[in-house]
């Protein structure tokens, strides 16, 4: 047997985020379902020809099997026959034949980094390169490797002291725009992890601690200096002679697409029915846990289903709009919620929907390139959402109203199916009511014979009169989200609208 690369922390590849390209889902045969492909994984069948061995591929080897029926592909150093799952792969066939024969690690980054392709197609895998392939087997970019940063931004380093009852590890950025978003703490089973956001790059400190500490950590983050401060509280009031044995990648400097996913358990506490198929679900950090995903950011959520692991993206929201706006009853950075529709053909939401209050899921890091300066000294602010592409919106809607004083204009055109599917309409008719710089506009695509407002789907002739600026030249973002088709519609139609690139932000994969 082959001894295949770990698959711990950071397993490579595993779990990656969503690439900004997004994929096009081809229609699939009947009975080639996502649920149909784990069935037969467990099913005992040979997928990969090998009976069970695995083997040392070489790079000629790994050429031969380029076609349909006899076809390997590399990921990270692994090769894997996909010809069994062809007619299961989502992105269709003629994709997966586009890394036939050869390393598909750059093609598969692009697409769907996140897909947690080890567990998919664990069945499959023949064996390991025999000589590394030319992509950068786990990307991990060490300090000297970093050359297209300035200078002052590629050496953060740490430093630790203690008191008789804290540890205080200082971590000194010298970067400005530092908050308490950039820093991810988690303590778990004695180990310690903290990732530190540094523009696209992430500095790493990861140690099994040499002591206990209490749960409850604290971060200070000196906005001006961009220093870190982590304060651990001691079990036990005795002197600490080192802070830890270092683990996997302790600090390292790594750019931020090129870092495993790390995950941790929450807790599902509650949820709520927002319409007939979508409910607002709330899931609890663990106590160790400091983290706060940032304004249009989204999360990866995973859990095993018929024992395999199943990831998908979501975008946090509040729990409500807090039409008074003020500051929520749960704080932020222990709860996070999420509104989420439940397909019942679906993979992942049917069992989610199933979890018990009291269950575990696993929650990624953040993701996502949506910042928060897209929306400083803006003047008006356009939402165009569709279905559960308003969850986004609920974060920028409630931040900008409450945060950017040079906000004249924010305006909603939220797209559904029918009445039913409307979400928050109350809460966001209130908000309308209350607020004057708000306005909503639904817009139906099935609508009753009783429904008197717009309807249709995104087109000019409804646009052209809801993102219009109300001044010339005056300082704009639209922002824009729901199934794939209709961004991309979207997109468009601002483009002919004379929208520039810079004041269109879209939410995709
Ligand atoms: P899937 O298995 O993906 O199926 C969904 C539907 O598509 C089903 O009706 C299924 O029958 C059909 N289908 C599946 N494959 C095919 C195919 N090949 N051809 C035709 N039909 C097919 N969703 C939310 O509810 N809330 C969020 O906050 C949220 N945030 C997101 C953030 C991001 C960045 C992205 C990219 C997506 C987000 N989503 C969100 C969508 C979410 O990630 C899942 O796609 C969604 O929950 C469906 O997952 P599922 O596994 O249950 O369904
Ligand atoms: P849905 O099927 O209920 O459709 C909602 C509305 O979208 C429709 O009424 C219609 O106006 C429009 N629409 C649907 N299909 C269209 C098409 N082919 N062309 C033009 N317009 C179309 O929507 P849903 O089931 O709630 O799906 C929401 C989508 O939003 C999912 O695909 C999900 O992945 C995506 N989403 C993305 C993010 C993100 O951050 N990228 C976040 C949340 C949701």
């Amino acid at each position: 047997m082959l001894n295949v690369p770990s698959q711990a922390f950071p397993a490579p590849g595993s779990q990656q985020r969503a690439a900004s390209g997004g994929r096009s889902k081809v229609p699939l045969k009947q009975g080639r379902s996502l649920m149909d492909w784990i069935r037969l994984t467990k099913s005992g069948k040979d997928l990969t020809g090998l009976k069970g061995r695995l083997i040392e591929v070489t790079e000629e080897e790994l050429i031969r099997h380029n076609k349909k029926d006899d076809c390997w592909v590399c990921i990270r150093g692994l090769v894997y026959n996909v010809s069994p799952y062809m007619e299961y792969h989502p992105g269709g066939e003629d994709e997966l034949m586009r890394a036939a024969g050869s390393d598909g690690t750059d093609l598969f980054d692009q697409v769907h980094r996140w897909v947690n392709y080890e567990s998919m197609l664990k069945e499959c895998l023949v064996g390991r390169m025999a000589v590394k392939p030319v992509a950068v087997a786990k990307g991990i970019l060490l300090k000297s490797q970093v050359s297209d940063l300035p200078a002052k931004e590629i050496s953060p380093s740490y430093d630790w002291f203690q008191t008789e009852s804290l540890v205080t590890i200082v971590t000194y950025t010298k970067q400005k725009d530092m908050d308490l978003e950039s820093v991810i703490v988690d303590y778990q089973d004695g180990s310690f992890r903290a990732e530190i956001i540094i523009k696209d790059h992430s500095y790493l400190l990861y140690t099994e601690l040499s002591h206990e500490i209490q749960e409850d950590i604290t971060v200070h983050v000196a906005e001006k200096t961009g220093k870190v401060e982590i304060v651990l509280k001691k079990k036990d009031n005795i002197s600490w002679k080192y802070l830890g044995h270092p683990l996997e990648n302790h600090n390292s400097f790594t750019a931020h697409r090129d870092t495993g996913l790390y995950y941790r358990k929450c807790q599902l506490i509650s949820k709520v029915d927002v319409t007939h198929d979508t409910k607002l679900y709330c899931l609890m950090l663990p106590p160790g846990t400091h983290l706060q995903v940032p304004i249009g950011q989204h999360v990866y959520l995973k859990q095993t289903v018929a024992g395999t692991e199943i990831v998908k993206p979501y975008t946090p929201v509040l729990d409500s709009l807090y039409l008074d706006l003020q500051e929520p009853i749960h704080p932020h950075n222990k709860y996070i919620y999420f509104m989420m529709k439940i397909y019942h053909t679906g993979l992942f939401t049917p069992h989610f929907d199933c979890l018990q209050i009291g269950d575990g899921v696993s929650l990624s890091s953040p993701e996502g390139n949506f910042k928060k300066s897209q929306l400083q000294e803006l003047e008006e602010l356009f939402l165009l959402a569709a279905g559960t592409g308003f969850t986004p919106m609920v974060k920028i809607l409630n931040y900008a109203l409450t945060n950017i004083t040079s906000l004249r204009k924010v305006k909603l055109m939220f797209f559904n199916k029918t009445e039913g599917d409307i979400l928050w309409r109350n809460q966001l008719e209130q908000l309308a009511d209350k607020e004057k710089r708000f306005e909503v506009e639904f817009i139906l695509s099935e609508p009753t014979s009783e429904w008197t407002g717009k309807q249709g789907r995104i087109s000019l002739p409804l646009l052209s009169g809801f993102v219009k600026r109300s001044i010339e030249n005056s300082r704009v973002l639209v922002c824009i989200c729901g199934p794939e088709p209709f961004t991309e519609q979207g997109i468009r139609l601002l483009k002919d609208l004379n929208f520039s690139k810079e004041e269109i932000h879209s939410f995709t994969e």
